[in-house]
């Protein structure tokens, strides 16, 4: 295959070109990652996905392009087509990495290129583009059916400083945690604010992992603006993916700083338990385990406000996992690769669910809607049976 005007390395900035010459292929990553303990297959491995786009970059547009002709083997880029859409973007490896490569920002750009070459995305990823222009879902699911979980009871003011994102995944796949989300925002006493289930369209994420970055500034001007024209100051989200987009890549698509901030629900949530705006009565004398969600815990360095939140639940006792905050272990339910790659995201979430069930905890608490829908599915038919309950479902049903 001749790939003459198609450049490798086109749009990768300067960072992400030094970090595939970087690699020093010492290994140190291979034991953080997940895909690779549930599949043993070596091509998802980091270091062998840098060396084959290091070579079809090397193969295109370097020296040897001018003795080969600018030739990548076909067998070898569908093998790399693969292995970069099978990685879930834990970010696990970078975090392990000894030079430091950021390599839950360097699969996703290498999924760009594999979309811009006609190659990616894969299986079911190929329609979100297309589901999103159609319902502002990446579900494909009515609008008018978004907040169908919202609870009555609870006012959304027209404007308020507060805005709340339910997000896509949230309101489709994991309501019992959407509906907490409220229940306690609203045990704060702030007065918040939504966008109709219309105008509260995907936040990008699903887009952006996937490679397919076409309506990503359409998608981020029409969320702000519709923001910030109801005086929102402060978004928050409790799905990690959301949170991710907006904090990291909203002000770059959006072409200036936005005119509010960005925080995760368990941060809001955290500060309104210390300034005693809000108090949880009940008692549980369970034994809690906390699964740090990859994108909130790399990704934007949410690790200590969950856990503040759920020592402030009397009599609860709090365990970790071996692997938790920065070094957690991804769940399967990350990089879009749970829909596509199924079996793998079953056995990942099932890894889970065996060292809770070991550690002897009472229920396994989540912070995120993928983990939520995902490792609900993996329960389904194991012998290893435990709770499962998001942190702020679990709040809601104690205030
Ligand atoms: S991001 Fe996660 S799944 Fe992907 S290669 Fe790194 S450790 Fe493996
Ligand atoms: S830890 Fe970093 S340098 Fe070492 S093989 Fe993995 S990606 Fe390469």
């Amino acid at each position: 295959m001749t790939e003459r005007k198609f450049s490798f390395s086109h749009g990768l900035s300067k960072r992400q070109l030094v970090e595939l010459d970087a690699c020093t292929r010492c290994s140190e990553c291979l034991k953080w990652c997940p895909v690779q303990e549930v599949t043993g297959r070596r091509q998802i491995s980091p270091p062998e996905k840098i060396r084959l786009y290091r070579e079809f970059i090397e193969n295109t547009e370097g020296l040897k392009a001018r003795i080969t002709g600018g030739k990548v083997d076909r067998r070898l880029l569908e093998d790399f087509v693969r292995a970069v859409y099978e990685c879930t973007t834990c970010g696990a490896c970078g975090e392990a990495c000894e030079v430091g490569i950021f390599t839950q920002r360097l699969w996703p750009v290498l999924r760009r290129k594999m979309v811009e070459m006609g190659l990616g995305p894969i299986g079911p990823q190929a329609n979100l583009t297309e589901f999103v222009k159609k319902t502002g879902n990446v579900y494909n699911k009515p609008p008018e059916e978004r907040f169908s979980w919202f609870p009555e009871h609870i006012k959304v003011h027209e404007r308020a400083e507060i805005g709340y994102y339910a997000g896509c995944t949230g309101c489709y796949e994991a309501q019992p945690m959407v509906r907490g989300d409220v229940l306690a925002l609203h045990a704060t006493g702030y007065a918040f604010t939504m966008l109709p289930p219309e105008e509260e369209v995907c936040c990008g994420f699903p887009l952006f992992i996937t490679g397919q970055w076409d309506m990503l500034e359409d998608l981020v001007r029409r969320l702000v603006s519709a923001y910030e024209t109801r005086g929102v100051k402060l978004l928050i989200s409790s799905c990690p993916c959301c949170v991710n987009i907006m904090a990291r890549d909203w002000p770059s698509l959006y072409g200036r700083p936005l005119p509010f901030k960005i925080r995760h629900i368990s941060q809001f949530i955290a500060e309104a338990i210390k300034e005693k705006r809000l108090i949880i009565k009940d008692h549980l004398k369970e034994r809690l385990i906390y699964h740090d969600p990859c994108y909130l815990s790399r990704g934007v360095g949410v690790i200590e406000e969950p856990r503040y939140v759920l020592k402030s639940i009397p009599d609860i006792e709090l365990i970790e996992f071996e692997r938790h905050g920065l070094y957690s272990q991804c769940c399967g339910a990350g990089g879009a690769a749970r829909k596509v790659f199924h079996e793998n995201a079953i056995k990942m979430g099932r890894l889970i669910i065996d060292e809770a069930v070991e550690k002897g905890a009472d229920r396994l608490i989540l912070s995120c809607p993928a983990c939520y829908s995902k490792m609900h599915e993996a329960m389904e038919g194991y012998e290893k049976q435990i709770r499962i309950t998001d942190i702020m479902e679990l709040i809601g049903s104690l205030i």
